[in-house]
């Protein structure tokens, strides 16, 4: 459509903001602005993309309505907003791309996520005639590392990690050529000018298709090898190979966690999970997740026993998402690839500190700017969880839906387990990166140093902190420190609110009833909750019942070994313990003099006491494997058509439930009866629903807290919830662990101010 020269020309200025930098979206604007006819430029400021539009009032409107509509595929516009501008000192001829400029107003930022290797991109590696074939480093407008090489804004090449590698002549010939399919794509390179590929192996170093090739031969060989990825390093090696495993397990300090594995397609996957459609779009999303999948019944002995370590009900999968991973799965099936660190300890991203791990490593002298491990998600009902959100989404943005909005930045710091981070500005909430336990010193000084470093990123400067109530967390004693030295607002929040109000913020729910069931978290009363069943309203929240109180032995050992939580919870309930264990006694004059111990309702620790009774799991070798391991014998039970053994919470007084029938019927170790505490459970749940929704007149049920990681309780429960016509609302864009804390404290904050 040419520019009519009847028409005269008016002058628009088009400011877009949202998901627009990253994405290819300036040469996306630059073709549409060629179709319609129309002169001016395009350049991105910091965060938003503005343009300069001249031609016809109808075809400056047309092409603003077709730039909506036609936005490119991982772009989001949040905003656009169009305005008639003065014309220009000298007229533009042609539309052209300016280099960055700077924003004139505030804005907030968006950024793109690493987006996994692209089907044009992943062509190219495999086909031998073409300039970029096996090129570990292929990348497009569409695919390849963003968030983990920008180190700041505008996202221009100088302002990434690929300032080193200057373009070569034919690179340079498409980053400028319109209409290419890496017209402006900053992290563009070939086999001639991008990073290069290198393999260590003890002394000797290898260069290039070398290096990837003795790679290859020694992970054939059954060695581990460490692998530089997006966010940073993997450690590698065969999942059928014992030897292997146990040496990974060394080098991993004795990790007892079960480790994901990476398969070259969604059919070797196929052989050995099961997957939905929503499991499947998840793992070829570009995001390229771990999706945790059920193992298939015949299937659960396919891996070496300490891959899985005995938690085999699920194996966390994930495909290819770099070039190099493509390349080196094209001759090999499936490879565990778990992150390169020791027990709890940051992932590592830089050679300096892999060298220093392993003697194995094939990495490149591209820099990894800030470390982002693998997402860790799962579907239950159609609909995605998060076990943890790192690459692939952080920093998409989440947006509040509701009329709950900042008025200034906030600054939520979360929890200490599974610490992330969050800003919250206008309705617009940007989660950090999983940073992993805070009482390991490497992993609080990375998420000390994460605070600035998304501050600086997204030019956030926030006016109010917002922490748990927690007064010995880690993440509230860092809170209280910053609130001070920058003379802004400190805001405790409760725990189990904050986990309810995640929900709440997500679905933009004003008023629920919520069900926070967890391991642990500092409650009103100074005691540990975490069977709760909290009335939330706003910025407010009322407890109205939760599960019996018992007193627990305090020291940290204490939550792992689930045999003494059982008997502190026989011995609460006086009930005589059939098989007491060694050290009985000890446990029982501890709870009698009171020494080291704590008051809690936790829904987790009594999953665990469960789990130890039925002979299930005695120990937590990591966080959450008895619960973990009764669902999958829940699950087990269920598929074998064993009926429920029949048990149930009894309310001792108004909501609060005592659990008595639950070991009573335990104790007898009757088939059925994980599978019939899981019901109890559901059913406890129902009645509490049941009785509120007359009293209180409220039909929306919010779930959420680390127990409902538990997705076969998660889906019994959305299913009875849903007979009953209750609207029932989970965590899709955080996850119900304390993860997804900082999205629920940052919703309270806004309505405190
Ligand atoms: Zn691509
Ligand atoms: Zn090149
Ligand atoms: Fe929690």
């Amino acid at each position: 459509m040419a520019t009519k020269q009847s028409e005269t020309n008016s002058y628009y200025r088009i400011t877009i903001r949202g998901i627009v930098q990253g994405v290819g979206f300036r040469p996306f604007v630059y073709r549409e602005a060629k179709t319609f006819g129309l002169s001016g430029y395009v350049k991105n400021n910091s965060g938003e993309v503005d343009i300069f539009a001249v031609g016809p009032d109808t075809a400056v409107l047309a092409f603003v309505e077709s730039v909506k509509r036609n936005k490119p595929r991982l772009s989001f516009i949040k905003s656009c907003e169009v305005r008639p501008a003065q014309p220009p000192k000298t007229e533009f001829e042609d539309f052209i791309i300016l280099e960055s400029g700077t924003a004139t107003e505030p804005a907030i930022r968006f950024f793109s996520p690493d987006l996994g290797l692209c089907e044009d991109c992943r062509r190219e590696i495999f086909d031998p005639t073409d300039r970029r074939a096996r090129h570990y480093f292929n990348t497009c407008t569409n695919c390849g590392p963003r968030f983990t090489v920008l180190k700041a804004f505008p996202y221009d090449r100088e302002k990434t990690s690929m300032d080193v590698f200057p373009m070569c002549e034919k690179c340079a010939v498409e980053y400028t050529t319109p209409g290419d399919r890496r017209f402006h794509a900053e992290t563009v390179c070939c086999n001639e000018c991008g990073p290069v590929l290198s393999y260590k192996r003890g002394d000797d170093l290898y260069s290039g298709d070398e290096a990837f090739a003795e790679a290859v031969q020694d992970l054939k060989a059954g060695q581990v090898v460490a692998i530089k990825g997006i966010g940073g390093y993997h450690l590698a090696c065969s999942p059928y190979d014992a030897d292997a495993v146990r040496n990974l397990r060394v080098l991993k300090a004795r990790e007892e966690k079960p480790f994901a594995i990476m398969f070259r397609d969604l059919a070797a996957i196929a052989e050995v999970c099961e997957m939905s459609r929503e499991d499947e779009d998840l793992l070829t999303s570009p995001a390229r997740p771990i999706v945790l999948l059920k193992m298939k019944q015949e299937k659960r002995n396919a891996f070496t026993q300490a891959v899985l370590n005995g938690a085999d009900g699920r194996c966390g999968c994930f495909l290819p998402y770099t070039p190099l991973q493509a390349l080196l799965f094209d001759s090999i099936p499936c490879l565990i690839m778990t992150s390169a660190n020791r027990s709890s300890s940051p992932i590592l991203k830089t050679e300096a500190e892999i060298f220093a791990l392993t003697d194995r490593v094939l990495y490149n002298n591209r820099e990894i700017v800030r470390s982002v491990d693998d997402s860790v998600l799962q579907t239950f009902c159609g609909k995605p969880q998060f076990t943890r959100r790192a690459r692939g989404y952080t920093p998409s943005p989440i947006f509040f839906s509701g009329s709950v909005k900042a008025e200034k930045p906030i600054l939520a710091l979360g929890g200490d387990l599974k610490s992330a981070f969050g800003f919250l500005q206008d309705q617009t909430f940007t989660l950090s990166q999983y940073i992993g336990d805070l009482e390991n010193t490497q992993v609080f000084q990375v998420y000390e140093a994460a605070i600035p470093d998304f501050e600086n990123l997204f030019a956030i400067q926030p006016r109010a902190i917002v922490c748990d109530a927690h007064p010995r967390y880690f993440s509230a004693r860092l809170a209280k420190k910053l609130a001070a030295e920058r003379n802004i607002p400190l805001i405790p929040v409760y725990h189990h609110h904050a986990h309810i109000a995640s929900v709440q913020a997500e679905h933009g729910l004003s008023r629920v009833l919520g069900f926070s069931f967890d391991g642990s978290g500092y409650g009103e009363d100074g005691t540990v909750w975490g069977g709760e069943f909290l009335l939330c309203e706003g910025g407010n929240c009322k407890r109205v019942g939760h599960l019996a109180t018992a007193e627990l032995l305090g020291a940290d050992e204490a939550a792992k070994d689930a045999r003494k939580t059982a008997a502190c919870y026989l011995r609460a309930l006086r009930i005589p313990n059939p098989e007491p264990s060694k050290g009985e006694e000890l446990v029982y004059a501890a709870l009698d003099n009171h020494i080291n111990t704590f008051t809690t309702s936790s829904m987790g620790r009594l999953f665990d006491a469960v789990s130890a009774i039925l002979g299930v799991c005695q120990t937590n070798s990591y966080e959450g494997e008895c619960a973990i391991l009764l669902q999958y014998a829940a699950e087990a039970e269920a598929r074998a058509g064993i009926a429920p053994l029949e048990m149930r919470f009894i309310p001792e007084s108004g909501l609060t439930f005592g659990y008595r029938d639950i070991f009573e019927k335990c104790l007898t170790r009757q088939p059925g009866a994980a599978l019939g505490f899981h019901t109890a459970v559901c059913e406890m749940v129902s009645s509490v629903c049941l009785q509120l929704r007359e009293a209180e007149n409220i039909n929306d049920i919010a779930l959420s807290g680390g127990v409902f990681q538990n997705v076969f309780l998660l889906e019994m429960l959305q299913k009875r919830l849903t007979t009953l016509s209750f609207a029932v609302y989970t965590n899709e864009a955080v996850p119900p662990n304390d993860g997804g804390l900082a999205l629920g404290q940052a919703y309270i904050a806004a309505q405190k101010l």
